[in-house]
């Protein structure tokens, strides 16, 4: 299938860990966000979404014509099924998502029972490899399958082919596991956080020393973030497993994605910054618009996503096993993302005055340029900065962390603005 009449554009599907990086997601681009509940989603840390806050905004959000998805996809134990069926009573009494994205079956019996209307979207979690497994659960009432990360393009054309009324959803963004989606057991054996239970602490994302001092038959691993505790390492007739995935980046085959079938775009992230969510919502939205035109796929959107923190990128599995090209045996991440210096986070009563929060350091007289969200897009602005107040007193230079900052710039910024290095942006 190759047009746009037989599968209308794709959603880009952002990630919004909080009410802030929700609304940067959707200024710069995003058709649709996904958020939830702490208790109840995969992100059970550095997440302060509660009831009122996602009424607040999912209503915000559905003001725009946008939607919103909200995340229910831990695998519950008995003691979560009371608490789930509690807050989902309240939650879906005072607002109305657009889908729930679950993965236990008994957790979504409850959500159908409250609410038999409520569209749900079966989390990547739930690990879903074959076409039959589609079926399966769409005769439990799921409409959307959000696939496995481990499927190769020609596997998802033939489910689209073998179940074409299911909606399929795919990742074509951000950090990866080392495991097949919604199995890994590692974190909760290194530190006793359960992935599985939405607090996964990232244990393959970290570096290990390798000891081989006890015997030359015998190689050990030392984890860094606890010095001295050691783990065998065992070799086969394969070599040794060591891992440190690198990140998904499907963006210059989204055209084929979409011809296979999938109607949303899934950037993944919730815990990644306001700058990050900001920054790949626009080019995803630039590279979806180009594809939805007919314009060819610009280069130039790669050096943009380069800005951003993170491993190297790579194509999963979308053409099959990446093998050692999907591991990142460096660790080079550390110097991007110096692009992002601040947020405006409220424009004053005189023309040139705006709040700040500050991400890195910005010194009187610089030279910036400001990612400016409208109606029509996001603009590029050049502004310099003409003086800083930091507590009521003027300042030279500010860092990140200070709070009660203000910039006067030579031009007017208004709220939502994203402070950058000059010319980060073509
Ligand atoms: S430890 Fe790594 S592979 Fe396992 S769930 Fe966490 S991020 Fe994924």
């Amino acid at each position: 299938m190759g047009n746009n009449e037989i599968y209308p554009a794709p959603e880009l599907l952002m990630p919004a860990g909080s009410p802030e990086k929700m609304k940067y997601a959707i200024n710069f681009g995003a058709d649709a966000v996904y958020a939830g509940l702490p208790l109840f989603s995969l992100r059970a840390r550095e997440n302060d979404f509660t009831i009122d806050k996602i009424k607040d905004n999912v209503e915000w959000v559905h003001r725009r014509g946008k939607k919103v998805y909200l995340t229910a996809n831990i695998f519950a134990r008995n003691l979560k099924l009371t608490p789930f069926k509690r807050h989902f009573d309240e939650l879906l009494s005072v607002v109305k998502p657009d889908a729930i994205i679950m993965s236990d079956p008994g957790l979504m019996s409850i959500a159908k029972s409250i609410d038999p209307e409520i569209p749900i979207h079966l989390s990547v979690q739930a690990n879903c490899m074959n076409w039959q497994a589609i079926k399966f659960w769409q005769a439990q009432g799921v409409t959307r399958v959000i696939l496995s990360r481990e499927l190769r393009l020609e596997e998802i054309q033939e489910m689209k082919q073998r179940v074409p009324e299911i909606e399929l959803e795919a990742f074509v963004h951000g950090s990866i596991c080392i495991a097949y989606s919604g199995r890994c057991l590692m974190s909760h054996y290194m530190s006793y956080r359960d992935a599985n239970q939405g607090v996964c602490d990232n244990s393959c994302r970290y570096p290990y020393r390798v000891h081989a001092e006890e015997s030359p038959s015998e190689l050990w691993l030392e984890d860094t973030r606890e010095p001295g505790t050691l783990y065998r390492l065992d070799e086969d007739e394969h070599g040794s497993y060591l891992f440190n995935a690198k990140d998904l980046c499907l963006i210059e085959h989204l055209k084929e994605l979409r011809d296979a079938g999938i109607c949303s775009f899934k950037v993944e992230g919730r815990t990644k910054s306001v700058f990050y969510a900001a920054i790949v919502a626009k080019v995803y939205r630039q590279a979806i618009d180009d594809m939805t035109h007919g314009k060819p796929f610009q280069k130039n959107l790669m050096d943009e996503l380069d800005n951003l923190s993170h491993k190297g990128f790579h194509k999963g599995f979308f053409k099959g096993d990446p093998g050692q090209n999907g591991q990142n045996y460096t660790n080079d991440q550390s110097t991007r993302g110096s692009a992002f210096l601040g947020l405006v986070t409220q424009s004053a009563s005189t023309a040139s005055l705006q709040s700040v929060e500050p991400k890195s350091k910005i010194q009187k007289s610089d030279f910036l340029q400001a990612l400016v969200p409208d109606d029509k897009g996001i603009s590029k602005v050049d502004v310099r900065v003409m003086d800083i107040e930091f507590n009521g007193q003027k300042v030279d230079v500010i860092h990140s962390g200070q709070t009660k900052v203000k910039i006067f710039f030579d031009r007017p910024l208004p709220e939502g603005s994203v402070l950058c290095l000059q010319n980060s942006f073509n």
